[in-house]
Parts: structure tokens; C-alpha cells; sequence
């Protein structure tokens, strides 16, 4: 099976997330997972940092992405 991130390197990271009243794996080559744990990592060390120069779109994105998975989208607010 191969990464759902880059399509192109084996898959051996198996996340499981929960959305809604179900579940969904997300399946990364380690790499990719490397890559989103870092950047998460990294950003929220530079958030917290005064002084520090501004996230870059990559980081807001990885952030982004772990905040939609940590809050799937709900009914909508109508
Ligand atoms: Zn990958």
C-alpha cells in the first residue's frame, strides 16, 4: 500500500484518527510522517518563541492540517 501523502514510498505508518462516530486510518511512508511531525513540532516551538520569524505556508499548513483532523467538521453551522 503506498503513502497516502506522496503515492510514492511504501506505506508502514498506520494513523488512526476519529471523525464524527467513526474512524479513518491515514496510511504515511515515514517519511511523510516524519516530515508532518516536524513541521507540527517546529511550528508550535515558533509560535510560542518571541521574536521569531513568521510560520511559513508550509507550517501553517501542517498546522492547519493537524487542527482539521484534531476537529472534524461537525454539521456546519446552519
Ligand atoms: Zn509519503
Amino acid at each position: 500500500m503506498l503513502c497516502q501523502r506522496c503515492g510514492e514510498r511504501e506505506a508502514e505508518i498506520f494513523l488512526t484518527q476519529q471523525q464524527g462516530d467513526g474512524f479513518y486510518t491515514e496510511d504515511l511512508c515515514p517519511a511523510c510522517a516524519r516530515r508532518d511531525q516536524g513541521l507540527i513540532l517546529g511550528a508550535l516551538i515558533q509560535v510560542q518563541t518571541p521574536g521569531a520569524p513568521p510560520l511559513s505556508p508550509a507550517q501553517e499548513e501542517a498546522i492547519r492540517d493537524a487542527l482539521d483532523r484534531a476537529a472534524p467538521p461537525g454539521p456546519g453551522p446552519s
